[in-house]
């Protein structure tokens, strides 16, 4: 696992929740097996393929954040298909660079499916608390709204469990479009995935590190636009927000931070003879 970089003012450190195992089918949506089975890694007798939970710490001169809690470790029921063995390591990680959960200042999440928040809570002396007991929570308010009242096709991904103990919590900051967290840190809508899903953006002495949730669940994603998966709820909307987000990385030379590439996830886009490239750093 990487270590602690500069971005300007700030010092980024990759932490992980450990590996989710997802429906391989279901990640590369309506591309045919033929095309990306060849491509990737040899999947399980569950034909799942093991994706990162990287999530991102922030550190500026007084405040320490983190984006995104990965599964958690509340033995969280998934939908079949997917595997959460070995996931729920976040804690741990952040405990081998010296991180107690009472350091972090402030969580934002992209979205609230299960294996971006389940770090959020956790059981303690038998009750659900907040992971993070001193960090303010920040997330888009529509999605909090979808989680909290899932439909037939969401609820298998919004677990009330995630959810419950930050609501009377006095600690939540919904935030409705684009936000500042704080000078420097951003969190601006990026729908399509869910309809309010948002990125984080941390920009400083003009270099940006764009943390972009569930634009993509695989590299392969980041160089073929329309490869989108099935868990994406408005598919086209994503194309069109992918499209932004990548093609502006590529001409800025945006750090990209992918939650499910493999640990630490990060690295550039670059056109090569016309083609996306990735370049995991
Ligand atoms: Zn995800």
């Amino acid at each position: 696992m990487s270590d602690w970089f500069r971005l300007g003012d700030y010092d980024l450190l990759v932490v992980s929740d450990g590996v989710l195992r997802l429906d391989a089918g279901a990640v590369f949506g309506v591309t045919p097996r033929v095309m990306w089975e060849p491509l990737v890694e040899p999947l399980d007798e569950e034909h799942s393929l093991p994706v990162g939970l990287n999530c991102l710490l922030v550190r500026s001169q007084d405040k320490l954040m983190l984006v995104e809690t990965g599964v958690g470790n509340k033995a969280t029921r998934v939908p079949r298909g997917s595997g959460v063995a070995q996931a729920g390591t976040l804690v741990e990680d952040m405990a081998r660079h010296g991180i107690r959960p009472e350091d972090v200042d402030i969580v934002i999440n992209t979205h609230l499916h299960f294996d971006h928040c389940g770090g959020n809570t956790t059981y303690r002396d038998g009750k659900l608390a907040l992971t993070f007991p001193r960090a303010r929570y920040f997330l888009q308010k529509g999605e909090w709204e979808e989680a909290k009242n899932p439909n037939e096709r969401t609820r298998a991904s919004y677990l009330p469990e995630n959810l419950e103990p930050l609501a009377d919590s006095g600690q939540l900051e919904l935030v409705d479009g684009e936000a500042e967290v704080i000078k420097g840190v951003r969190i601006l809508p990026a729908p399509g995935h869910t309809a309010h899903h948002a990125t984080v953006e941390v920009t400083s002495a003009g270099r940006t590190a764009v943390y972009i949730g569930d634009i993509v669940q695989h590299p392969l994603m980041l160089e073929r636009l329309a490869w989108i998966s099935s868990f994406d709820e408005l598919p086209l909307v994503s194309l069109e927000t992918k499209k932004r987000i990548l093609e502006r990385a590529i001409v800025e030379k945006d750090l990209l931070v992918c939650v499910h590439c493999p640990p630490p996830g990060l690295g550039h886009l670059r056109l090569v003879d016309g083609k996306r490239k990735w370049d995991a750093s």
